[in-house]
């Protein structure tokens, strides 16, 4: 099955931007660790107000999960309207919409401000039900959309190639635009005047000294009263947040098509969402969609077969020209977390629900408030303190489920290695303990501790990327055992 290059199609079609990694000790006014979205239109927002910044990013920027993104602006995802009223409330929503108003309309001040080139555009963004069990859910977000006077209409007629489905949600006037390019356009205001962005650069400890953070690096450290932990899920978790994150998983393609799609969608039944962007080849569409939870044992490659089949389906598809998959977190009552933890100084936003361009924007704007210490109506209803203390259904449910008593003991590597297929990776339990093992196209292995180094889960395979994933918190490490995904920092330990 030919599906393209394996790379998110932002990644190969942005310009390289190199930072240096740091080498020396450094002092500013707030430490951003993170270099995505979230960390980026964080550091922008504070470096506008004066502030001196060093934003630590231990790969590239934008490389991880904003890279994986559809990358729509909105300041309504999926349904979220109806879900916010009937669990907290008219008041709650107002300030909530207010939020997300804010966030949607700051990042086109952004990219007007700072001249960015990152094909940004307005388009409509649709939700469409395909079948009458669906009207149901559209007229009730309606309503809310109406109690808390948002725009957005009810529709019969959609463009191609959902011209035939029922009822559909329109909000006019939304946005798309290329992340890894606004991206580059934040890192490039960032970098100069007293403020930092370095790439390579893993932040391994972050420690409390008289009043100051410092944030530990291979080769050196930034010390500074403000911390902002931006990777995702939190590297550093004062108040165990992560126990309270949904790991989750899409599959993506990239295509070209005989004939263009405008504007974004999302289609349910099967989910999948949807817009397209320009490219050097011409308008290229992206569709994701094929969730599942991390730990899930499907063979990945029929998640693209079938993302596959479904494009081929519904559109006229002329080349299949990219594929990859990333997952954001979620959590359970679909807020996002962003604030100061209990740890004074010491702040983070995660938790976007797959909904980070403009989330991460009201992180900018909720952190430099705190920062600055001025008023903002919002902060409270993201506060990573709603979590505190709070005991965790879903961590119970994760850790129970991944226990290692249910994996058969294995007395030899040796012959577990050599019944192994090539190209393929495997837990086993043996006298060394749970390993890892990934047995290459040409025979080599790789034996590597099979616990996650964050909190001790199961790792699982993923035979399309060749990567270990943590089941139960999200991180990810190469075949080599090398850390690419928070909220682990260290690599797995080689056992063989
Ligand atoms: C399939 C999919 C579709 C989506 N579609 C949309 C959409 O249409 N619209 C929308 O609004 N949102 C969407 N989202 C959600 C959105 O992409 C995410 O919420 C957002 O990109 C998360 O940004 P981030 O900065 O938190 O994470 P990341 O982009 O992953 O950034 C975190 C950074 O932290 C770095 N890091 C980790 N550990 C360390 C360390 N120890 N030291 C230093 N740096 C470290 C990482 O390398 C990484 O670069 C989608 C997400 C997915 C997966």
């Amino acid at each position: 099955m030919f599906l393209g290059k394996h790379s998110s199609l932002w990644v190969d079609n942005s310009d390289d931007l190199d930072f240096d990694s740091l080498n020396g000790d450094l002092e500013v006014d707030v430490i951003v660790v993170g270099a995505g979205i979230a960390g980026l239109s964080i550091a922008t927002l504070l470096k506008k107000e004066g502030l001196k910044v060093c934003v630590l990013e231990a790969r590239k920027i934008g490389h991880y999960i904003t890279s994986a993104s559809t990358a729509k602006i909105s300041y309504s995802s999926n349904l979220i309207y109806s879900h916010i009223l009937s669990n907290f409330g008219r008041e709650f929503g107002l300030k909530f919409k207010e939020a997300y108003f804010d966030g949607f309309n700051k990042i086109k001040e952004i990219v007007d401000d700072l001249n960015i080139d990152c094909d940004l555009r307005e388009v409509s963004f649709y939700i469409l039900s395909e079948d009458e069990t669906k009207n149901d859910f559209i007229d009730t977000e309606l309503g809310a959309l109406k109690e808390l006077d948002i725009p957005g209409k009810v529709v019969d007629k959609v463009p191609y190639p959902f011209e035939n489905v029922n009822k559909t949600l329109v909000y006019e006037n939304q946005l798309e635009f290329n992340p890894m390019k606004y991206l580059h356009g934040l890192g490039r205001y960032i970098y100069g005047g007293g403020s930092f962005v370095f790439e390579k650069t893993k932040v391994l400890d972050i420690e409390n000294f008289e009043g100051f953070k410092i944030a530990k690096t291979k080769n050196g450290s930034v010390r500074g009263k403000n911390i902002v932990i931006a990777t995702n899920t939190p590297i550093y978790d004062p108040d165990s947040v992560y126990k309270h994150l949904i790991q989750n998983k899409s599959h993506g393609l990239g295509l070209l098509l005989k004939r263009d799609i405008k504007d974004m969608f999302i289609v349910s039944n099967p989910f999948h969402t949807l817009r397209s962007t320009p490219t050097s080849k011409g308008e290229m569409l992206i569709i994701l969609g094929e969730h599942h939870s991390i730990g899930d044992p499907t063979d990945r490659n029929v998640f693209y077969k079938n993302l596959r089949n479904y494009s081929d389906n519904v559109f006229d598809v002329d080349s299949f020209e990219y594929f990859w998959s990333g997952g954001d977190n979620l959590t359970e009552d679909r807020l996002a977390i962003i604030g100061e933890t209990s740890e004074k100084g010491t702040y983070i936003a995660t938790g976007f629900n797959s909904w980070g361009m403009t989330t991460s924007m009201i992180s900018g704007i909720i952190l430099r408030d705190l920062i600055l210490k001025r008023e903002n109506s919002y902060l409270n209803i993201f506060s990573p303190l709603r979590f505190k203390d709070k005991e965790s259904k879903i961590e119970k449910e994760k850790i129970e489920k991944f226990k290692d008593v249910d994996i058969k003991f294995t007395d030899s590597i040796t012959k577990t290695v050599l019944k192994m297929d090539n190209d393929s990776g495997k837990i086993i339990n043996c006298e060394l303990g749970i390993l890892a093992i990934y047995k290459d196209s040409d025979s080599n292995s790789y034996i590597l501790n099979g616990k996650c180094s964050h909190r001790g889960c199961r790792l699982h395979w993923d035979n399309v990327e060749r990567i270990w994933e943590c089941p139960c918190h999200g991180s990810v490490f190469d075949y080599k055992g090398n850390v690419i995904r928070a909220p682990a920092i260290h690599n797995l330990e080689k056992k063989y």
